[in-house]
């Protein structure tokens, strides 16, 4: 029997009043402002007004290095939060908001998948309650007042060619990756090169996310730094007198969405940070809100456990104050088997035919990148539990292959069917959970903030990724020194490479060991409060594809999406 698409499973579930998924989560009515059927903001006051009430138990959801088909984190995610309910335990979940650049690029839609999905699938992936055009809105209007600064006599004296801030849209346009602004007379403004990155990769949509109240909110708005003066000096979003109005345009969407899964199990969708040059984490606030909510927040970190897990810990966590206590590796025979390095998996592609045959020793061949991943989260003091997400096309022997090498490293695992068969497919993964939950954890990080900028990067080089050490250009170098002499060495670090090795060779599979990180320039979030370190060829606007999704997607005759799943 062939599964029903995301698209009819959400069209076919039944959702309750979003008033009675917030009452489950003690948040009564006057903290929720509803948007229609499909989703509601949650009050801020919600924070304060649940502080009282006991603490959820806190749940990261990572994985190993994925395929560029991904591992299925958000599916898993949606699955154990499901599952707890089978288990007779509370959960809410917190995910990022899928941005509608790549649902009309390759994606076409991201809420889960099958019976473990978000609904109503349609609203998730198209506006939701616009906090992606907030985002793109406040990004915007600060560049704009940047350019009339200069257009009215630059009183900063900022140098028009060391302006960082671009211009940000949710479309993919690879035409305007590169532009030059400014063109036409006098009364035109002041031509200069700029371009426009992918709304998801705005240090605003970053630094909402990272925002613990209102008052941080505008705060860190105030500490984005546009550029440079003649004189090399940081000119900040404060000076340049617009970040109150940000803020403003921001007020809405600083306030998470609450929606549910197909079985009625609350969800907080906030924020959508990029994965590669920024946290890839839903936001602090959600999570802040989620942590009164019910017995268990079960969250997503972007990528891999190197990449989103990392920043999870070493960014999310530091700013929040919050404490992880487990952390879930989410795992698949193929990505094990490309691990193997035998098969090579591309985006939009099916799978090789020959990954295809039962083969538990590809299966194994592929360990060592679990083993690596099990070991990062163990850097930090919490225990990983490996979720096996289950593909109709796996064989029971590649399963026991998984379930062997978590043996091995004593570490509880899990079979999951929660895409065909909803949350009672991962029952088994929710009480091992638990289990990982009422173990005694150390939760640390893995550097001090007095730690200088070039050993934060060689600390996460080093421990998390398996290199011998990093190889700074000229330009990194003075970089750094930059940043520290402008009081920003205090920052963490958010290493922007490759989600596909753990090296920075996207090729490189399993646990590469013998190689140096090369960071060929860093920039810095100051607003949202890190330092990046570009470690290879990273886009921050795609492009789409010969075949877009968006030729796909259209109304039936009915009136209704189709194309979206
Ligand atoms: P991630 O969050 O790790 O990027 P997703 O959960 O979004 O991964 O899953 C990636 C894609 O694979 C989605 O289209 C999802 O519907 C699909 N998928 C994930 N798990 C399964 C599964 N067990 N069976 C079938 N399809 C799945
Ligand atoms: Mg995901």
């Amino acid at each position: 029997m062939t599964m029903p698409n995301n698209l009819e499973i959400s069209r076919s579930a039944s959702l309750k009043p979003l008033a009675e998924v917030a009452d489950g989560m003690g948040i009564g009515a006057h903290l929720l402002e509803p948007y229609g059927r499909a989703a509601a903001k949650v009050s801020l006051e919600a924070i304060a007004e649940l502080a009282d009430r006991p603490r959820a138990k806190y749940v990261v959801v990572s994985s190993v290095t994925p395929t560029p088909l991904g591992a299925g984190k958000t599916t898993t995610s949606v699955g154990l939060g499901q599952a707890f309910g089978h288990i007779g335990k509370r959960a809410v979940i917190a995910l990022r908001q899928p941005s509608m650049g790549p649902t009309f690029g390759i994606k076409g839609g991201a809420a889960g998948g099958g019976y473990s999905q978000v609904v109503p699938m349609e609203a998730l992936n198209l506006h939701l309650t616009g906090d992606m055009h907030a985002v793109t809105a406040a990004h915007n209007l600060l560049a704009a007042m940047i350019d009339n600064h200069l257009h009215k006599g630059n009183a900063l004296s900022i140098n028009p060619h060391a302006i960082t801030w671009r211009r940000v849209l949710d479309v993919n346009d690879r035409d305007l990756r590169q532009i030059v602004t400014g063109l036409g007379g006098k009364a035109d403004g002041t031509p200069r090169q700029g371009g426009f990155d992918i709304t998801a990769a705005s240090e605003v949509m970053a630094l909402l996310a990272l925002s613990t109240s209102l008052q941080d909110l505008r705060e860190r708005l105030g500490r984005i730094v546009i550029g440079y003066d003649v004189d090399g000096k940081p000119v900040t979003a404060e000076q340049l007198k617009a970040a109150g109005a940000m803020c403003v345009i921001l007020l809405e969407a600083l306030k998470p969405n609450l929606m549910q899964t197909v079985e009625n199990t609350p969800v907080l969708i906030h924020c959508g940070p990029f994965g590669n040059i920024a946290t890839g984490n839903s936001s602090i606030i959600a999570d802040l809100i989620g942590i009164h909510a019910g017995d268990y927040l079960v969250t997503e970190a972007g990528f891999g456990a190197d990449m989103g897990a990392e920043r999870f810990f070493n960014i999310k966590c530091r700013n929040s104050g919050l404490t992880p206590d487990a952390a879930v590796l989410v795992v698949t025979v193929r990505d094990l088997k490309t691990h193997s390095g035998k098969y090579r998996v591309v985006a939009g592609k099916p799978l090789p035919e020959e990954m295809l045959a039962e083969s538990p020793d590809d299966v194994t061949a592929g360990a060592s990148n679990l083993r690596k991943q099990i070991a990062n989260i163990r850097e930090h003091g919490i225990e990983p539990v490996v979720a096996i997400n289950a593909f109709p096309s796996d064989f029971a022997s590649e399963h026991q292959s998984i379930l062997d090498i978590a043996a091995e490293e004593s570490v509880r695992a899990a079979v999951c069917t929660h895409v065909p068969d909803g949350g009672k497919g991962a029952i088994d993964l929710a009480r091992a959970v638990v289990e990982a939950c009422d173990q005694q954890n150390t939760f640390t990080t893995l550097y001090e903030d007095a730690l200088p900028l070039v050993e934060k990067i060689e600390t996460v080089a080093r421990r998390i990724y398996g290199a011998d050490g990093i190889d700074l250009s000229p330009l990194a170098e003075r970089q750094l020194a930059d940043y520290e002499r402008n009081g920003f060495g205090n920052l963490p670090v958010c290493i922007a490479k490759t989600h596909l090795s753990l090296s920075s060779d996207p090729s490189k599979k399993g646990a590469p060991t013998g190689w140096r990180l090369p960071v060929r320039e860093v920039r810095a979030s100051v607003g949202a409060g890190f330092i990046y370190p570009i470690c290879g060829d990273m886009r921050t606007m795609p492009g789409l594809s010969s075949a877009p999704a968006a030729e796909r997607i259209d109304i039936d005759d009915n009136g209704e999406i189709v194309g979206l799943a």
